[in-house]
């Protein structure tokens, strides 16, 4: 048996510890054999162990000393096994891309306090993967998933369902952990979608126009999109200036956001 070292709090380690959880997780991924599974941060193996038996390839991403010279060493006698030592948000997924035929599916139990950096860092690669299914606090699922009108609807929720679909798939309590964490988490499956319903212009324009629109979630739009756009231009577009942004649909943030990329060039 390994000798690991203490579970690091700084790097979010909270160990899967529940057999039935660990299968639900992977099966929510629906691994062939032909395919490239990545995971980040396979802490001590739990969902990898499973993973490697059922992908044709696995990456795995691991930034923790001790554990990169584990799974390095285990590589030695896998050979469908890649280690890449490093943070996660400094690595980039085209080193991954580029050797694979199909495209990838992505898996993490994500160190909580990184996890919505990791979304956003993961979307710029979408367009190449099928799948991500993702641990995340609860809370944090809930809001991805939420619909408009709902008190957890939010930027995160309008940034992903713009790209992805997303489904909750289950809830997951502090019980199946060693150490437990003080939270409930849930597994989310988010599936880019093929054909972009709400295309954006301009990527950055959409983020500045969801993060400025919900600065003040009891603001009018009127209010919080001052200085980037006017009355009459949300006017032009249906919206009405005095409504709040938890009440808009994805549609109406794309609309927004293109009718703003317009205006900044024409300026
Ligand atoms: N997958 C394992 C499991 O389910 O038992 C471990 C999950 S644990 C919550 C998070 C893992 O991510 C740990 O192994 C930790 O070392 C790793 N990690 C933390 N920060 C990371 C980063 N920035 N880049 C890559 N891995 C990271």
């Amino acid at each position: 048996m390994t000798n690991f070292a203490a579970p690091r709090k700084s790097l979010g380690q909270n160990f899967l510890q529940d057999p039935n959880i660990i299968n639900k997780i992977v099966a929510g991924l629906g691994i062939k054999a032909s395919d490239t599974v990545v995971e980040i941060g396979p802490g001590r193996g739990a969902l990898t162990e499973l993973i490697i038996g059922q992908a044709g390839h696995t990456h795995l991403i691991e930034f923790d000393r001790d554990l990169i010279e584990y799974w390095n060493q285990r590589a030695e006698t896998i050979n469908n096994l890649t280690v890449h030592g490093v943070d996660v948000m400094q690595f980039d997924l085209q080193d991954i891309i580029k050797t694979s035929d199909t495209k990838i599916k992505v898996i993490g139990n994500l160190p909580y306090n990184i996890s919505s950096p990791v979304l956003f860092h993961l979307m710029h690669y979408a367009e190449f993967i099928e799948h991500q299914v993702v641990m995340l606090q609860k809370e944090v699922v809930e809001r991805m998933a939420s619909e408009s009108g709902n008190k957890q609807y939010g930027r995160l929720s309008v940034m992903l369902q713009q790209r992805y679909q997303i489904e909750n798939l289950f809830k997951v309590p502090p019980t199946a952990f060693f150490p437990p964490p003080k939270v409930d988490s849930a597994i989310a499956r988010l599936t880019p979608l093929l054909d972009i319903p709400h295309p954006v212009s301009d990527q950055s324009d959409f983020e500045k126009i969801v993060k400025q629109a919900f600065s003040m979630r009891r603001k009018t739009l009127r209010n919080t999109l001052k200085g980037a756009l006017g009355s009459e231009q949300i006017e032009s577009l249906g919206i009405n200036p005095s409504a709040r942004a938890e009440t808009l649909n994805v549609a109406d943030f794309a609309a927004l956001s293109n009718i703003y990329s317009e205006i900044k060039q024409t300026d």
